[in-house]
């Protein structure tokens, strides 16, 4: 590898991300410039392009350091970072975690080894191959003429300001997304729906759920929460929202349309 070559590093440790202060935040430079051995850059995983330049994932087991950054969540990158930058960090992180919990085959025990020309880990005892999971979830904004359904989760319920937020929940096998919607909704609100639209999608690689959006509007039925996923649930006024979801996610992004289709 030619050492001068200007790349972006996502250096992971114990669940963290090095960034920088400032600027982009991911560090970005040439080799020479970080104060690794030789032998822990070896250990460097492709993860794509950004602006042109190649991206690397170095995970290490312990925090290393590389003359400059610190260790922080992925998800102080949310929001503050360009989507496609936050993407590809997402994706490191994934790949990461893919590494981790596929050394070994689900099928016959035996150590698996990564596959040279595509993301996959393969057994050549028995061919079983597997792919880094990505776990399909569906988050939905529902409008009820000028008020939007949301809800304080159990996760959320400890903190001193709890975001309220959009409903959500993962697809089962066999299942469309459609019908998912459908089925989340009622599952934790009671109600049903109509006009569900789909939206857009986002990553969520925590660990590696990919989140698809929706709209839909109230048909019928009265609020009965599920109390093991919410706290509770209501409707509100699009002029008396509690605490949202910080920008840059797909729940805010949600509930900004919806609040445009009152307006
Ligand atoms: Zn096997």
């Amino acid at each position: 590898m030619n050492t001068q070559k200007n790349c972006w590093w996502f250096i992971l440790a114990q669940g963290k991300i090095l960034l920088l202060p400032q600027g982009d935040l991911v560090p970005y430079g040439n080799l020479d410039d970080l104060s690794l051995t030789a032998a822990l850059v070896a250990k460097k995983i492709k993860v794509g392009e950004y602006q042109s330049s190649p991206c690397y994932l170095l995970e290490f087991a312990q925090p290393q350091d590389i003359g400059f950054g610190e260790y922080s969540e992925l998800r102080s990158l949310l929001g503050v970072v360009d989507d496609r930058l936050f993407e590809l960090a997402g994706r490191a992180f994934q790949l990461a975690h893919f590494y981790k919990t596929h050394q070994f085959c689900g099928q016959c025990g035996t150590k698996m080894n990564p596959i040279e020309w595509e993301v996959a880990m393969k057994c050549y005892h028995c061919q079983h191959r597997c792919y880094p999971r990505v776990s399909p979830c569906i988050i939905v904004g529902i409008r009820k003429e000028n008020r939007i359904l949301l809800a304080l989760h159990q996760r959320h319920k400890k903190s001193n300001r709890p975001v309220y937020t959009v409903l959500a929940g993962f697809t089962e096998a066999g299942e469309t997304l459609e019908h998912c919607v459908e089925r989340e909704v009622f599952e934790e609100s009671a109600i049903k729906i109509k006009n569900i639209k789909y939206v857009t999608s986002q990553p969520w690689p925590f660990p590696h759920s990919l989140m698809m959006g929706y709209t839909a509007e109230y048909l019928s039925g009265e609020i009965k929460i599920d109390t093991r996923e919410l706290c509770s649930a209501d409707w509100y006024d699009i002029d008396d929202l509690p605490k949202l979801p910080n920008q840059g996610t797909l729940a805010r992004k949600l509930i900004n349309r919806l609040i445009s289709q009152c307006r």
